[in-house]
């Protein structure tokens, strides 16, 4: 290969256009596409990726590069060509991708291995040394005879902890010229004191064995492989096939990634993979936001020097530097915690589609309840799907009992948290010793506080939300804003009309669990949302103890939708199935669906079949019909006429455009003036919003316009978007950012 005589390198700042430098002939060598270095900028030194090597450079004032970060090349040609991809369909500079791509610890190469110092013998230590130390010290001579026996080097720390000798002696040995004492580098193993029990494979039911053939049949042709939709009813085994379809890849010689939503990477699930693969564990990395820097550092390191094989992690881990991809598993695809809400707005899925594309590798997606998007896209043969229609060894899907609250409503004047069917089958099922997961997707004690003289609510001073009310000791009772984390004092009076009429309207999970403990005195009741596992191990504490039946009845909101695996739960109490129906989204309905199912999942995982109730005030909306009858296709097929009639996703993708400032008028214009430039630029086949204010007006003192752009090619919408964008000068305290097939649209 020719020595590289400049780079076009990307900075780590939020400077859109790529810079050439000179490399210098010492570093001419190690220089190559996606190595880190430090150039100068302007006045400053600044951390860049390598993007490309050039002959030559028609750039003005070249000045070379300052050195080179880290040994070899961070970032492989695949991932570098992923993120120009990631930078071009979602609309957003590629320096924010890089960001996304490589780990903070990883880019800034600030943090290293931790050292750790190791002794050995120098020459071979001979009796008569150790004899003639003895007289004059007695406690080194001790030591030495230890290290004489030693049969490989040893950690200092070990081998003080074993002799119970002190530091002072060993340096005295190292002093004498008899040990030596080198710092090597270590792992941080986030895993270290766990044992894992081999597990072996399960004999599999046939319809596993069809989607796992289907699946190595891509490990074996993957030119040829179109993405696999997994599309398994709750309880069906689709873990089994991962991790045999995984035990197929390493035997070709391949490596996994497998990404799973963060609420989902419990222990529980990283032991299940750990214990497959028991015989060479450190084989498994696992990345996720609970990690130290330093093992964050490690299980990179792990991963991109080829040591780790399997990587399994949250969305971010779609871009694991792992070498000779074989596969990449999707699991819980629908879930929305794949998008990330910031730039770059990418969807993990998605990407790890087109990273399989890149890495020539199988890949699969699995669900329960697949999104529409992939659903259609397996419908209209761009996907491949496998189908498991019964869960394992023929256990019965839950029987879901609708509960019609308004009927309750009528009956009991107000609204009762439990309905009378639901409180009879938990006393059901705490006589009959079996547990209960109640859910509910709001936190908090009363979800608003109104006046009941001038119907005023406490909102939010910063965002156009009411404040929610906790009574839970972390945060006093006090009103709470769950956007921005503002918190404030209940007022005795309404500070509007000045009349002591204020009230306690909505509820949430803790008003839940207090009811359910009023209710039933003699149970263990216990919650589960983020206010109440803001403990490290609270999470893990509070699963061991439904698990081992020490805990009755489980409060939670989406925390306890997903992937828990709990034999004796029978019964699921769905507090309020409308909460998220109701909101201003075209993802509604299919939310809805897919929580129903996915909760419903939970009950009857053992022998005893399960019951789900649902409470609802509008019993007869089809999602909530379809999930009762567990019918997923009568639900996709009435969906995606719905979606193809209002031309949503996945007929046109949908661009989110969002206009913000402190300042409501400089908001709005600019959002005018950008809507008229669209207008200008795009061709008609792309449809436009007008300037709206977004249904959360104002959000942490900003005041926010949308702009709803829908279209078929949307790369070319990107472009054309990026490019008005970059045109058009908006005022300083004005953000405007753009979000490709958006999930949140609030
Ligand atoms: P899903 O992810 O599809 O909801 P899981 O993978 O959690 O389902 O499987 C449910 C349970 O069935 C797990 O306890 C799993 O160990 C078990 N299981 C899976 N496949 C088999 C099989 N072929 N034979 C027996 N048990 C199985
Ligand atoms: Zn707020």
């Amino acid at each position: 290969m020719m020595k590289p005589a400049y780079v076009r390198v990307i900075i780590d700042r939020g400077i859109r256009r790529e810079l050439d430098y000179s490399v210098p002939d010492t570093l001419a060598d190690r220089i190559a596409i996606g190595s880190r270095v430090r150039v100068p900028f302007r006045d400053k030194s600044a951390l860049a990726t390598v993007l490309a090597t050039l002959d030559q450079s028609d750039a003005k004032g070249i000045r070379p590069i300052e050195a080179l970060v880290g040994e070899a090349p961070t970032v492989s040609p695949s991932l570098l060509e992923l993120a120009h991809w990631m930078s071009a369909y979602y609309c957003c500079p590629l320096e924010a991708v890089m960001r996304s791509l490589l780990p903070q610890v990883i880019r800034r190469a600030e943090i290293s291995w931790k050292k750790q110092l190791v002794v050995q013998p120098l020459a071979k230590i001979d009796n008569g040394e150790i004899e003639k130390l003895r007289r004059r010290a007695p406690r080194q001579a001790e030591l030495l005879e230890a290290i004489a026996k030693l049969e490989k080097p040893i950690s200092a720390a070990q081998l003080l902890r074993e002799s119970s000798l002190d530091n002072q002696t060993l340096r005295a040995l190292a002093k004498r010229g008899l040990i030596e004492l080198r710092e090597e580098a270590i792992e941080r193993d986030p895993h270290a004191d766990e044992q894992f029990i081999a597990s072996a494979n399960l004999e599999l039911n046939p319809e596993q064995v069809a989607a796992l053939k289907k699946v190595t049949d891509a490990l074996a042709t993957p030119d040829r492989a179109k993405p696999i939709l997994l599309h398994g009813v709750t309880g069906s085994g689709k873990t089994e096939i991962y991790l045999q379809a995984i035990r197929n890849a390493l035997d070709r010689g391949r490596s996994a990634i497998v990404l799973v939503p963060e609420i989902s990477l419990t222990p529980q699930t990283v032991e299940h993979f750990k214990s497959r693969f028991a015989e060479m564990h450190e084989v498994v990395a696992v990345l996720h936001s609970h990690l130290s820097q330093g093992e964050r550092h490690d299980e990179w390191h792990k991963i991109h020097s080829g040591r780790a094989r399997i990587v399994i992690g949250a969305r971010s881990a779609v871009f694991a530097p792992l070498k000779d991809i074989g596969l990449i598993i999707v699991d819980e695809e629908h879930e929305t915690t794949y998008k990330q809400e910031e730039a770059p707005r990418y969807h993990a899925r998605d990407v790890a589609v087109v990273r399989a594309k890149l890495e020539k590798c199988a890949v699969v997606l699995g669900s329960a309840t697949p999104s529409l998007e992939s659903y259609h896209n397996a419908t209209t043969g761009k996907y491949d799907l496998v189908a498991l229609t019964q869960r394992v060894d023929e256990r019965q899907m839950p029987v879901m009992r609708i509960v019609d609250l308004r009927q309750e409503r009528r009956k009991a004047k107000i609204a009762p948290i439990l309905s009378e069917k639901l409180s009879q089958a938990i006393a059901n099922r705490l006589e009959k010793r079996e547990q209960t997961i109640l859910f509910l997707n709001r936190r908090g004690f009363s979800t608003s506080l109104l006046c009941s003289n001038c119907g005023q609510a406490r909102n939010c001073p910063n965002c156009s939300v009411a404040l929610t009310f906790h009574r839970h000791p972390s945060v006093a009772g006090r009103l709470s804003c769950h956007l921005c984390g503002h918190t404030a004092a209940v007022p005795k009076k309404c500070p509007e009309c000045g009349k002591d009429a204020l009230i306690y309207a909505g509820f949430g999970t803790e008003k839940v669990e207090s009811t359910v403990s009023q209710l039933f005195p003699k149970a263990t009741v216990r919650r589960m949302d983020a206010d109440s596992m803001t403990r490290k191990d609270a999470y893990r504490e509070t699963l061991r103890n439904f698990r081992t039946g020490k805990i009755d009845i489980l409060v939670g909101t989406q925390m306890i939708a997903k992937g828990l695996d709990f034999p004796n739960v029978t019964l699921v109490g769905i507090i309020n199935a409308d909460l998220a129906l109701h909101l201003p989204d075209f993802r509604a309905g299919e939310r809805t669906f897919q929580l129903l199912t996915q909760v419903a999942g939970r009950a009857g995982r053992g022998e005893t079949p399960g019951e789900v109730f649902v409470q609802t005030y509008t019993p007869f909306s089809p999602s909530i019909q379809f999930a009762r009858h567990h019918d997923f296709a009568g639900y996709f097929q009435q969906e995606l006429e719905f979606r193809e009639r209002c031309d949503f996703p996945p007929f046109k993708h949908a661009m989110l455009i969002t206009v913000r400032s402190e300042h409501e008028g400089r908001a709005k214009l600019s959002a005018e003036t950008l809507v008229r430039r669209l207008r200008e630029s795009l061709p008609t086949e792309f449809t436009l919003s007008d300037a709206t204010p977004a249904p959360l007006e104002k959000l942490q003192g900003q005041f926010r316009f949308h702009i709803l752009v829908r279209g078929q090619a949307i790369m070319r919408l990107s472009r054309l978007v990026r490019e008005t964008l970059e045109k058009l000068p908006l005022p300083e305290d004005v953000i405007a950012t753009v979000d490709v097939d958006p999930y949140q649209l609030l």
